[in-house]
Parts: C-alpha cells; structure tokens; sequence
C-alpha cells in the first residue's frame, strides 16, 4: 500500500483500477505489463514504427512540406524506423522484461539520444535532436490510442496521468470515470476547475504518482482529504467504502436545501449563480438551488472543438443556456484564451510566460473578426433573456473602453443588418489583475458590474503560477494582500453604487464564505456542485458574526493566522463539511 498527499480539488471519493495516461512531452515512467499482455504490446510496438514510417513517407513526398535539408533529415528519420537492430531492442525490452510498449520505446530511444549529445563531434552531437524527434513520432502513435481510449471507455476507472488539459477533462464521461489523480496541477488550474463542475473526485499536484504505477492495482482518489492511495489493504479500502457512504449521505441532505433561500440567520439574503463551461452544465445549477449564471467561461466553446465557432454556433449555445434561466440572470464572459487554455488549432505563438502573455481580452482585441463574431452572437441572444456580458483579465481603463467601443461597433453592424439586441445589456468586468483592483473605484465610472476572478487575482498578486504544483503551498486567498484587495474593492463598486460578486473559486470554498460576506459580499458565483454546501454555510450563520469575523482578519499579518481562524470558524459553523 502507498499512500500519497496532494491537492484536493474535487470533492468525493472514487475506488477503481487505473487507466495511465502519459504524455509524450514527459519522461515516460517505468511501468509492467502483465505476462498475459506482452504479445499485444509487442504488436502496439511494430504498429507504432510502421504507422510513423508511413506517416513520415507521406509528409517527405510532399514537396511543399519537404525540401532540401528537410527531405534529408526525414530520410535519416526513415533510417533509423527501419532498423531492425533498433526495433528488436525495443522489443526485447516488453517480451522479455515485461515492460510497457512506450516505456521501451522512450528508454531506448533517449539512451541513444544521451549517446550522440556526448560525442565530441557536433555534426554527431546535434543528431540527438533527430533521436528525440522520432521518439516523440512515435510515442504520438502509442499514446494517442491511448487517450482515444479515455474517451471512449466502457468500463469504470480513475484516471491517472502526468497532466491533463482542460478539454481532455471535459471530454471524461462521468459514468466511466469516476476520479483522476495527476502529477501536476494546483487548486484553480483550469482541469480542476473543471473536475469540479463535473462533479468528479480529483488530486492533482501529486508530483510522481504516475511513477511505478501498477495498473492492477486499486487506487483510492479522496478529493476531500487530497489522498491518493495505491494498492489499499483491506483495513484502508474498508474506511473509505465507508467514507464514501458518508460523503453520498451528506450530499444527499445537501440536496435537500434546493428550494430554500441562500439567507443568513439574522434575514441578509445572497445571491447564488452557478459558474459553467458548457452549455449542458446549466440544468444543473438549477438542480443544485442557483439562480443563475455568473460565470459562463465560453472559451471551452473553441476549446472543444476542431474549427472555430461561427456566429450560429455561439448563438446556439447561449440560446440553449437562456432557455434553461428564463429571466435569471446570465452573465457570459467574452472567450479568455491562452495562458493553459489553448484552441485545437493551436493557433497560438509559443511564449515564454503566457500567463503575461497575449491571453484573453488581450487577444481579443488583437484578433477583432473572431472576437466581433463572438460580441454579435451575444448581443443577438441578449433579447431572449437577462443577458449580461463580462471581459476577462481587464487591467486598464484604456482596455475597457476599447472593448466598448467593439462592442458599440458591432451594435450598428446589427442595426444595419436590422437585427435585435437588448441595447441597453450590462457591460461587466472581471477583476482579477492587482492593477484592476487597485484602480476599482476608476473602472467602476465605466462599468456595469465586477466580478472578480480571484483565481487570476491571486496568482498576479502573489506572483504564483495558479498551476504549478511546485509553488501551490504560496497560492493562497487568505493572504492579507488579497484581502485587503478584496475590501477595497467592494468598497469602490458600493461606492460607485454598482454590483461586485466573486465568481473565483474562493467563492467555493466553505472556509472563505463567512469571511466574503463579512467584507460586504453578496453575490457568489460557484462551480454548481458547491451550491449546496455554501447555501448550508450561509443558512447556518449571522451578517452579525460574520462582519466580526472580517474585522477581526482585516487586522491579522500572516497568512497562516488567517487561515487557522478561517478554518477554526468554519468547522464551528459546519464540522460534517470538514
Ligand atoms: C478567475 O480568474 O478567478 C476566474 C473566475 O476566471 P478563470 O478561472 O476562468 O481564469
Ligand atoms: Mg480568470
């Protein structure tokens, strides 16, 4: 039995055999495979090298992709494919020593590689480079199966792998997968986010787990403790069969606060919505007692898909959410691509630091057809309900005023094509940059609503990648820099007399609930399977305690203080949830 710590970032629990997914980016880890299997495996191995002899003879015929130096390199490539020495090597490695097909593959091919890159000669040295192209060819054929395999498994298991993107965590179907476990990954990294609106257990952030896996053993994802366990014993899985009945039970009596106000003791009601990625999430939010949408991240519209959405395709999709919410409010984010959020098409130029980098409302006004197309279907959905729209990751009053100014050209665009929109639609933003929030009380002049995005806020505050399991224990919302952002915010907007919610993930987190509401929040936008827990937190306290609870951090100086108290608060008003 091995028992392994990480992140927490979807709660549940799931017990199941593994499905290992690596990636071919990433040192592929030493992993068996069963007697039984090595006949197989030596097929997937001979399947991979022909595949990629094939697909490199298509590519160097072509005469527009392969020219001179290239044919040659591609020529070298096919060498080495065909080499039966190299291929028997391979072999032997999952005949005779029961290892996995990629495993072999990359611990051969990189031997080889480490081999040229020491030999004095450059010419020699730098083929190391072509060692590692061929090895990436065709651990693309070994392990693209496999993902192929993730979506369209008919069997339940957890997943467990390196890294996973976003989309490929949307595309999991809940009835087969029933948690994941990744090496990678920090609590408000877009996969998380993700798991959590699908309802499925995750712990991410766990370093090496995909390191000496067996894939005959049971694993145990605890997505409330953040605990992995590999190969329980019987005393183990007997606890956590039992910590998922309890889990079941508690949401269960979650469930049933749906049509109860989301109304602290002493009368102050608040206001729940729902954070989406996909338009078949909003029934859900209903389910769960939300009324609304405060979040609709409509990048997951280009993410999950090979072309990019037309007009009618993102028309479609906010019609479908409308007809759900009637005349809820629905607030949908203009797209917030790059930074771990990338197109099919990769459209995107490599850059050092994305995060910094052209992402977001920052892409969009450098590439105004696609973000226009985008402003028109919003607008032309706006008569069909309470449609309001929000730019992401704004961080000037000049940035703001351009995407008006988009936004009011595509409205006479309508006007000349005679088509309807809600002229007067609330133009929002978030507030997730620190220079955003220092310059609140400015922005508010110009707009119609804040949401902030302390996921974001956090990260550019604290100079913490929000998906670097490495520095994941310095990201942190009860830092007092956040919070004093976070007061001086709510501040400015109540001043400017104009509506501040926070839609990052603090809002669901039980811990922060009673602080928010005590700094003067009163709209909370969560992922839709938190609703009930945070309505139970806001039902179980007073504005009273909660205002002194606030105080009482507000004059606190490290983040450890503020947590411990937050902590100790919450467990008081809820100890089930902890
Ligand atoms: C945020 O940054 O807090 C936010 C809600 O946006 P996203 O998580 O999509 O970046
Ligand atoms: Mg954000």
């Amino acid at each position: 039995m091995e028992i392994k710590k990480g992140i927490a970032v979807s709660p549940g629990i799931a017990i199941a055999k593994p499905l290992v997914i690596d990636s071919e980016d990433y040192r592929i880890p030493r992993r068996s495979i069963l007697p039984s299997a090595k006949v197989a495996e030596v097929k997937k191995v001979r399947d991979a090298f022909k595949s990629a002899a094939a697909e490199l003879e298509e590519v160097g015929s072509d005469d527009k992709l392969a020219q001179g130096n290239i044919k040659d390199i591609f020529a070298v490539h096919q060498r080495f494919l065909k080499d039966k020495n190299l291929r028997k090597k391979i072999t032997d490695l999952v005949y005779n020593d029961l290892l996995t097909a990629e495993y072999a593959v990359s611990t051969t091919l990189r031997d080889i590689a480490n081999h040229f890159a020491a030999v004095p000669d450059k010419y020699i040295s730098e083929r190391a480079t072509d060692i590692y192209d061929i090895e990436k060819r065709l651990l693309r054929h070994l392990l693209g199966k496999k993902r192929e395999d993730a979506a369209s498994i008919s069997h339940e298991v957890v997943v467990v792998a390196h890294e996973l993107s976003p989309t490929q965590t949307a595309g999991f179907d809940k009835k087969f997968i029933k948690g994941f476990a990744t090496d990678a990954g920090g609590r408000t990294s877009h996969t998380a986010i993700v798991a959590r609106s699908l309802g499925i257990p995750a712990v991410v952030g766990l370093e090496d787990v995909t390191r000496n896996i067996d894939p005959t053993a049971t694993v145990i994802i605890d997505g409330n403790r953040g605990v992995v366990v590999i190969d329980p014993d019987e005393a183990t899985l007997k606890q956590y069969q039992q910590f998922a009945v309890q889990f079941d039970r508690l949401e269960k009596e979650l469930d049933a606060l749906r049509d109860l106000d989301a109304i602290t003791r002493d009368g102050v009601a608040v206001q729940l919505l729902g954070n989406i990625e996909f338009p078949n999430e909003a029934e859900m939010i209903i389910d769960k007692g939300g009324h609304g949408i405060g979040l609709y991240r409509t990048e997951f519209l280009y993410l999950y898909s090979q072309t990019e959405p037309t007009e009618e395709d993102h028309y479609n999709a906010y019609t479908e959410v409308l007809h759900v919410f009637g005349d809820m409010p629905v607030v949908i984010r203009t797209m917030d691509l790059g930074a771990d959020k990338f197109t099919q098409s990769k459209r995107f130029a490599k850059e050092t630091n994305p995060q910094l980098g052209l992402r977001s409302i920052r892409f969009c006004l450098q590439n105004l057809a696609m973000f226009k197309t985008q402003l028109r279907a919003i607008l032309r959905a706006s008569v069909h309900g309470d449609v309001r729209v929000m730019f992401p990751l704004i961080s000037s009053l000049h940035e703001l005023r351009q995407a008006k100014m988009i936004l009011r050209d595509v409205m006479e665009d309508l006007d000349e094509d005679g088509l309807k929109y809600n002229p007067n639609m609330p133009v929002g933003i978030m507030i997730e940059t620190p220079s955003a929030a220092l310059t609140a009380s400015i922005l508010a002049t110009e707009s119609d609503f804040f949401s902030i995005g302390t996921n974001d806020l956090i990260q550019y505050t604290l100079a913490v990648d929000r998906g670097n399991e490495r520095v994941s224990t310095l990201y942190s919302g009860a830092d007092p820099a956040i919070i004093g952002l976070l007061r001086s915010v709510i501040h400015d907007a109540n001043k400017a007399r104009i509506s501040a919610s926070v839609c990052g993930e603090m809002a669901s987190e039980p811990e922060y609930v009673m602080l928010l509401l005590g700094l003067g929040y009163r709209t909370f936008s969560i992922a839709p399977p938190m609703i009930p827990e945070i309505k139970k937190i806001i039902r179980s306290v007073t504005i009273e305690s909660c205002n002194d609870l606030a105080r009482k951090v507000l004059m606190m100086n490290s983040e450890r203080e503020v947590i411990n108290y937050l902590r100790n608060a919450a467990i008081k008003v809820l100890p089930e949830v902890f």
